[in-house]
């Protein structure tokens, strides 16, 4: 079996982006498809039932992961091609989804030419891979790949006071396959690289060789409620004014730290709420990342011990609470290189580079060897609805996700050698 170029379709799978894409779609363009919500559902009855009509056997796992696999039956150690359909609610059509249509293109390519390969292909679709409304995040490939128990999965409470296990149950796609019951021989995820860099330097594909550490916390501070005309300054136990300090304060600290440290609040909420009221409670939540591990707990520490400083001195107490934390993740460097020879072998600039944000592949990366293959985001936007990659971008990924897939499914072909569960 030789790769050839472009073999699979690049416009059927943008066709299927539009197609998934237009499931939970909001006026202004994006996609609202929350993990476990009525779209989350309607978009993974869309991609079961494409699964089912090229021809792949469709297995759905315990905490719903949905597998796609050919040839059916085939239980050997299989390469697997998958990322995730969930979206944040001001998400794109891209992120994830691209991950998956392509692992669904190349299977029925692969069908319709009759290839036939010593390996079994398996397209995966992973559960709350966003984590907004449950936490952790990458949920799905985490309990596949073994770092969390089922139960503690289906037990995880949302945002809205739901429990995971139940809307899992409620929307249809709490399976019967036993976690981990499919050996993987590699993993391979294609995905929108969500940030500048691709783009800046004119570069088509990345070669993603890790993806930095992320740690997740929320912060409870309580203040005191009060009349905002009649207080005088120096007598407020003011949770917005803590809560917007600390918020700077990490802002400041990335900045400091320099290198690839990175700092957001994202989430504040705060009561009661109201224009007049000083905030009795802020509740918020702070995401630092690095590339370096050690960096990572400095950043950590500096920022627990000024939000504890500051909260005590201003008469306030403050509650944190460990949502993620997850070191960083090196990828298989056999599949990096493949990746990169793919690329150059099919006339593509490819930069070796690391992953800004999470991914199913690092969980996976536990489990089998895992790879994962960049492509630039217009403006490097993502979790926005204005989130574009360029056609000829997909196809390029496309492509070089097809001469990945077929080089790790030929058995004894040069990547034979990878360790198999
Ligand atoms: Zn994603």
């Amino acid at each position: 079996v030789t790769a050839k170029t472009s073999s699979a379709s690049a416009h059927r799978l943008l066709d299927r982006l539009e197609e998934l894409g237009s499931v939970g779609a909001t006026a202004d363009g994006g996609v609202c498809r929350i993990a476990l919500s009525d779209a989350d559902r309607e978009g993974r009855n869309l991609v079961r039932r494409w699964m089912g009509e090229i021809g792949l056997e469709v297995l759905v796992d315990q905490i719903g992961n949905i597998f796609g696999r050919y040839p059916i039956g085939d239980d050997s150690p299989a390469v697997m091609i998958g990322s995730h359909i969930d979206s944040v609610a001001t998400g794109g059509k891209f992120d994830g989804n691209l991950g998956v249509l392509a692992g669904l293109e190349l299977a029925q390519t692969f069908i319709e030419r009759k290839i036939e390969f010593s390996r079994p292909i398996v397209v995966a679709v992973f559960t709350n891979e966003e984590g907004v409304r449950y936490s952790p995040d990458m949920m799905g490939s985490l309990v596949f790949a073994g770092g969390l128990s089922l139960d503690a999965a289906l037990g995880s409470v949302g945002i809205d006071g739901t429990r995971l296990g139940s809307e899992l149950e409620r929307i249809g796609y709490r399976g019967d396959l036993p976690i981990g019951a499919i050996p993987i021989h590699a993993y391979v995820e294609l995905h929108i690289e969500q940030g500048p860099v691709l783009e800046a330097e004119g570069t088509v594909i990345g070669a993603v060789e890790m993806v930095q550490g992320i740690s997740w916390t929320e912060c409870t501070i309580q203040g005191q409620s009060n009349h905002a005309g009649t207080t005088p300054m120096r007598l407020r136990r003011d949770a917005a004014w803590a809560a917007c300090n600390i918020a700077d304060f990490i802002h400041q600290l990335a900045g400091d730290m320099g290198g690839t440290q990175v700092g957001t609040v994202g989430r504040i909420s705060l009561s009661p709420n109201l224009i007049n009221v000083v905030a009795r409670q802020a509740v918020f939540t702070v995401d630092l990342r690095n590339t370096d591990d050690a960096r990572l707990s400095e950043a950590e520490k500096r920022f627990d011990a000024y939000a504890r400083d500051l909260t005590q001195k201003a008469g306030m107490t403050l509650e944190t609470k460990r949502l993620v934390r997850l070191p960083p993740v090196k990828f298989d460097d056999r599949i990096v290189a493949l990746v990169e020879e793919a690329s150059l072998s099919l006339g593509f600039s490819v930069k070796r580079m690391p992953s800004g944000a999470g991914h199913d592949a690092q969980m996976l990366a536990a489990r089998c060897p895992a790879g994962m293959i960049f492509v630039p985001s217009v403006g490097g936007i993502s979790h926005n609805v204005r989130e574009f990659t360029k056609p000829e971008h997909i196809e390029a990924g496309l492509s070089v996700l097809e001469r990945v897939a077929i080089t790790l499914c030929i058995q004894g072909g040069p990547y034979s050698a990878l360790s198999t569960l």
